[in-house]
């Protein structure tokens, strides 16, 4: 059901919902907390330490203007034993609700000397041990507007319980009905942890299933196998300029043995930014355009699919290998003009982004499928390429700095060739720490690096998603940018909301170094190669995971030069001396889990492999294994083919022995 439909979400409302990603009931219901505020009330008042207690108001708010951004609000209140005095700021708003005699619940710091108590919070109609969800918002929802909405629909949906019943009496886990709704509204801690226990275990247990099915799938896929000079492979890398590290010429091996045999290629390569996973593909492009047959390689955003078929043409045209981009911004006209020439073998090698996956692109003879940057697509996406064509090998590139042993068990389905070394002759990156008021030092530098001949990324975050903002500050940087360099230098933006042509034309020129210094928002984050580029300055640093600082920074580093990166931001911040520290993705994945302790693991989040609701691979990963078990004897036993939900999970591809 629509989520306009259900009670208390008018047309306002629903938009915001969306923004959360909720467009029906059902993810209304699994839109789950984040964490739980546990009301306990203090026994007595004890100074500095936070308190809730509840009091009763016994005199007439007073509200003060102290600044433009400043208010404080008072009135006097009794609490079992005295009569207190209560301040809060910022809360001019509460007066009309705090009316004399009325009972609230503070929450805040007592100074026994001045008999003052100072909120940080005033709750109304709180009682003592409530537990409160606390869910993630946008800007125009208010928690207590989320519990209203799910509290006034939630015994009107329907809930699916698709577990098969025998696992969740295998674990004792609570029913489906139990865990959504105790999830949101539980009475005690221990019922949050049995709703947990079971959403956690239920998420796992789905994606386990599409996993072992697909590995099973696979495992029986054959096809023919690939012949080709490899003479003429060799002769190929060779011309690259520079020699395979060991891990990429391993790589190459795997992959070519792959092509050449008649088992289908399901094959994931593993390698940190920068190590060097682009040539490896095109090398196995290569081989498979020699065999007779077309490839195709599917990036997450327009502007890598565009940097992709500029670095890759130019290695493999001079080898007669015809290079075609298609993107979701070309007009009907011109993408019908490439479904033709695909589904008559003129192109090679057609590189895009999702467009890739359109219904009326047919290959002739569709041999190699790779998808760039795996991690932001997960294993949903791995579905959909299996019936997209005949039986073509299959080879994904990811930069998830993940340990192995769980690398394993989320591509459980794939074989993993891993890059672990950098190409030979890259100095570390030197990272630095600034804070605001230190940015004259960080523009010296820069001015150096331009000086030398050298390129600079400026990176501003995407503030709440909010795209208005966004372009503000990119704006904003560039006129303060070209204010302290005196308009010498050619300095341009780029962001997602521009146009593609006018990406491409931004990034061609960055690329031949007609732009000196590229602002940009995260659009930069994935795969973009500028080898000219020494140095990245991270504006508001404190805004983005690790995770996403560590791609972002992998945009320099790539040649021989000393590069730099600058991390500006005022706030104190353990997590970004990580940054300092290191430059190894791995470490700082585990870094970042330490310092933060809960979801978002590896910084990836909303998309690709780790966009569980619930789960945590870190934390569940013991769930995870008895799930992977598990779904295995179900699989083997066929026992979902009794189960419509999985039933339907597999029926909707095509299966092709
Ligand atoms: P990623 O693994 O992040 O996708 P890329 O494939 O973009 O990395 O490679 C990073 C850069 O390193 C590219 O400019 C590429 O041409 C270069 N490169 C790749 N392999 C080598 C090598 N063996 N020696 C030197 N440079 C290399
Ligand atoms: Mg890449």
């Amino acid at each position: 059901m629509d989520i306009k439909n259900l009670h208390n979400v008018g047309e306002k409302t629903a938009k915001l919902l969306n923004k959360l990603g909720i467009y029906n009931d059902n993810d209304l219901i699994n839109f789950y907390p984040y964490k739980y505020n546990v009301y306990n009330f203090s026994k007595e008042y004890i100074d500095n330490i936070t308190l809730i207690t509840r009091v009763k108001i016994e005199s007439n708010p007073i509200v003060i203007y102290i600044k433009k951004n400043l208010n404080k609000l008072s009135f006097r209140a009794s609490s079992d034993k005295n009569i207190i005095n209560v301040v809060i700021f910022n809360r001019a708003f509460l007066k009309i609700n705090l009316l004399v005699g009325k009972e609230v619940t503070l929450i805040g710091k007592y100074d026994s000397k001045k008999n003052l108590f100072t909120a940080s919070d005033i709750k109304f109609n709180i009682v003592n041990g409530q537990i409160e969800p606390v869910y993630h918002l946008v800007k125009g929802l208010t928690n207590n507007i989320i519990i209203k909405i799910i509290k006034s629909n939630l015994e009107s949906i329907n809930i699916i319980d698709y577990l098969p019943i025998e696992y969740q009496n295998k674990y004792n886990l609570v029913s489906k009905n139990k865990a959504i709704s105790d999830i949101h509204f539980a009475c005690s801690l221990e019922s949050i942890n049995n709703a947990k226990k079971r959403l956690i275990y239920e998420e796992l247990f789905e994606f386990s299933f599409k996993m072992n099915y697909l590995k099973k799938l696979n495992q029986k896929k054959l096809k023919n196998a690939k012949k080709f000079d490899e003479e003429k492979v060799s002769l190929l890398i060779n011309s690259l300029g520079f020699s395979l590290t060991d891990d990429q010429k391993s790589s190459v091996n795997d992959i070519l043995n792959d092509l050449k045999s008649n088992k289908k290629m399901n094959r994931l390569l593993l390698g940190d930014v920068g190590s060097g996973k682009t040539i490896v593909a095109t090398i196995g492009i290569y081989a498979n355009f020699l065999s007779g047959y077309q490839s195709s390689l599917m990036a997450p955003t327009e502007l890598l699919a565009y940097q992709h078929y500029y670095s890759i043409n130019s290695i493999l045209d001079k080898f007669g290998v015809t290079v075609e981009l298609i993107t979701g911004s070309m007009t009907k006209k011109e993408k019908e003009k490439i479904y033709e020439r695909v589904k008559n073998n003129e192109i090679d090698l057609l590189i895009g982004t999702h467009s890739l996956l359109n219904d009326n692109l047919i290959f002739n003879n569709l041999g190699l499928v790779i998808t760039d940057e795996q991690h932001r697509f997960g294993v949903n996406q791995r579905f959909t390429l299996q019936d997209k064509s005949m039986s073509p090998d299959i080879l994904y590139l990811s930069a998830t700095p993940i340990p192995r042993t769980y690398a394993m068990t989320i591509y459980g389905d794939l074989d993993v060739s891993y890059i672990k070394t950098k190409p030979f002759g890259r100095k570390e990156i030197i990272t630095k720490l600034k804070k605001e008021n230190e940015i004259k030092e960080v523009l010296h530098d820069m001015l150096e690096q331009i000086k030398l001949g050298h390129q600079i990324y400026v990176v501003c975050p995407s503030i709440d998603q909010n795209e208005e903002n966004d372009l503000t500050s990119v704006n904003l940087l560039k006129d303060k940018l070209n204010i302290a360099f005196k308009n010498m230098i050619n300095i341009e933006i780029i962001h997602g909301k521009m146009k593609s042509n006018e990406k491409d034309a931004i990034m061609n020129d960055f690329k031949n170094n007609q732009i000196k210094i590229l602002i940009s928002t995260t659009v930069i984050e994935v795969g973009i190669d500028v080898k000219n580029a020494t140095m990245m300055v991270i504006f508001n640093a404190e805004r983005f995971g690790l995770a996403t600082l560590h791609q972002l920074r992998g945009r320099i580093g790539r040649n021989e030069l000393q590069c730099y990166c600058y991390l500006i931001s005022s706030f104190d911040n353990d997590r970004l001396k990580v940054m300092e520290e290191s430059n190894d993705g791995f470490f700082i994945s585990q870094k970042d889990f330490e310092l933060r302790g809960h979801g978002d693991l590896f910084g990836i989040k909303q998309s690709g492999d780790m966009n569980f609701k619930i789960a945590n691979l870190k934390n569940d990963y013991n769930i995870l294994l008895l799930a992977n078990e598990d779904t295995k004897k179900y699989i083997e036993s066929k026992e979902y083919l009794k189960n419509d939900y999985y039933k339907n999970i597999v029926d909707n591809f095509l299966i092709v022995d």
